[in-house]
């Protein structure tokens, strides 16, 4: 455990400025600092920011310190893949999902930001209602659903957000999606969205035109989702009244579809690697032609990773690979509607090349998706696979979970685990060295972990607005016990201090990292 061992305050006031003064110090801590080592420091904090790191602190004077007992030290994790103000409007969720994201040892989130009209109408309140609201920094990808919207890249770009998703799932008779709410209006706000090939150019090719932008693909054809949701739907209402016939005349009927099948199975079918891969492909060719910086979220499956790997052999533009704690975790055993997620859970052996991607540097970043929603909306009408909601929370799971199966089970270094869940997120959205790494002159945005304790999850303990996690009941190995954003501590040892809602600020883009 952490523990604070006081203030200096008769001290700071005769303080000049000096190398050895500092707001906070972090003694005896173990400082992962991506690509370059795990080394033992002492951490001096002034005005936000990382002052030095030293090997003695015994001439430091400081207004608090923290004692980590050589703790690992961890640059604030980044969550690239958030969605909040779907399901309540921001100024809400930003105070409960960045909540969360403290509890979790994440200090930026990025916003999956979803509205259908132009950003020119709708960007501006939405930062203002994000203000003062968050605990953590945080960040935004635009979603581009229309060709009006376009026109908006250089708008959007010019404040501050960079990066720009295209969902290549929503078209055909699957492109229903809600948008993010109007803040202060608690309305759920649903939209038939077409993504189309000429959509996707569009994209590619106008954002390409400043610099180091990147753009987010959700990489599943819709076509080949959407006939195969149909033709599924039929089967199993026609098995259905054959069921109700046959019953009578108790006759065994052996039709492939029923409605106790795991509904997971039925999901991942319904929505085939192969649709990943044609996706892929697709978006690969035109990223070439624009020579684009793209960003595969949410990559749970071997099919999409082989497809992934080749696109990059081709060359021609810079490819990035986002996977998320769930593909790592879960799989259509889970057999539980809760498990309901686009790209669907796989099999088991999709979690093991997952693994081996996130080892070998295939997978550059890990991302939560994150869907702030309760268990009541998610079960949908029917509580059926058809009607349930696709995504859940999973901000506050990420460390533990990574710490637990990656560092305590698999080995996984802590080293390329920061560099997973920070330094690679923070180059690829052009926040480095601001955030991602722990060096004179970064932001003080830290979590100090605990490998060793043990704790069972429950909603109650990740503090999100939603009651459920597909965790529940999971004892995990390896938590986050102290979370500093910007030099101030959010949270220590699973108390978020309500007197810092407001921190958070906004973190636009600057400089980007191309890949060589
Ligand atoms: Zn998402």
């Amino acid at each position: 455990m952490s523990n604070s061992d006081g203030s200096n305050c008769s001290n700071s006031s005769n303080i000049t400025s000096n190398s050895n003064n500092c707001d906070l110090l972090i003694k005896n801590a173990n400082v992962v600092i991506p690509k370059i080592g795990v080394i033992k420091r002492n951490i001096l904090i002034e005005n936000g920011k990382i002052k030095e790191l030293t090997n003695s602190s015994d001439s430091v004077n400081y207004s608090k310190s923290i004692n980590a007992n050589d703790k690992y030290v961890l640059p604030g994790l980044i969550d690239p893949h958030v969605h909040y103000g779907v399901f309540s409007p921001i100024e809400v969720a930003s105070a409960t999902e960045s909540k969360s994201a403290a509890i979790g040892g994440v200090t930026t989130i990025m916003r999956m930001l979803r509205v259908y009209e132009s950003y020119k109408d709708k960007i501006s309140k939405q930062l203002e209602a994000s203000a003062k609201n968050h605990f953590v920094d945080y960040g935004i990808h635009a979603s581009i659903l229309n060709f009006d919207q376009v026109k908006d890249i250089s708008y959007l770009f010019q404040s501050g957000i960079h990066s720009f998703k295209l969902y290549m799932n929503l078209g055909s008779t699957d492109n229903r999606i809600l948008m993010d709410m109007d803040p202060y209006r608690n309305l759920h706000l649903p939209k038939n969205v077409y993504v189309s090939d000429e959509l996707c150019s569009s994209v590619l090719s106008e954002s390409s035109t400043f610099k180091n932008s990147v753009v987010l693909v959700h990489a599943e054809d819709h076509n080949t989702c959407a006939n195969l949701i149909e033709e599924k739907k039929l089967a199993m209402s026609k098995t259905e009244i054959r069921t109700l016939d046959t019953s009578a005349l108790n006759v065994k009927n052996n039709s492939s579809y029923h409605r106790n099948d795991n509904p997971l199975d039925l999901w991942s079918k319904c929505r085939p690697t192969k649709s990943e891969v044609i996706a892929i492909k697709k978006i690969g060719t035109t990223a070439r032609q624009f020579r684009s910086n793209i960003y595969f979220v949410h990559i749970g499956s071997n099919d999409a990773l082989d497809a992934i790997l080749y696109e990059r052999q081709i060359g021609g533009c810079n490819i990035y690979v986002e996977t998320c704690p769930h593909y790592l975790t879960h799989s259509v055993d889970f057999n539980n509607i809760r498990g309901k997620v686009v790209p669907p859970l796989r099999s088991k052996n999709d979690i093991a090349s997952l693994w081996s991607a996130i080892k070998n540097g295939i997978i550059d970043t890990i991302g939560t998706d994150h869907v702030a929603n309760t268990l009541s909306l998610k079960s949908g009408e029917n509580n059926d696979i058809w009607t349930a909601l696709a995504g859940f929370p999973g901000v506050a799971t990420m460390l533990p979970v990574l710490l637990h199966y990656g560092v305590n089970l698999r080995q996984l270094p802590i080293l390329r685990l920061a560099e997973l869940t920070s330094y690679n997120t923070s180059k690829i959205f052009g926040m480095f060295p601001k955030k991602g790494t722990i060096q004179k002159g970064s932001d003080a945005d830290l979590v100090i972990i605990d490998v060793d304790l043990v704790q069972k999850v429950t909603p109650d303990l990740l503090q999100s607005s939603s009651d459920y996690t597909i965790y529940d009941g999971i004892r995990l190995q390896g938590w986050p016990i102290t979370t500093i954003s910007r030099g101030k501590i959010i949270m220590e040892n699973g108390i978020v201090f309500p007197e810092n809602l407001g921190h958070g600020e906004f973190i636009g883009s600057n400089n980007h990292f191309v890949k060589g």
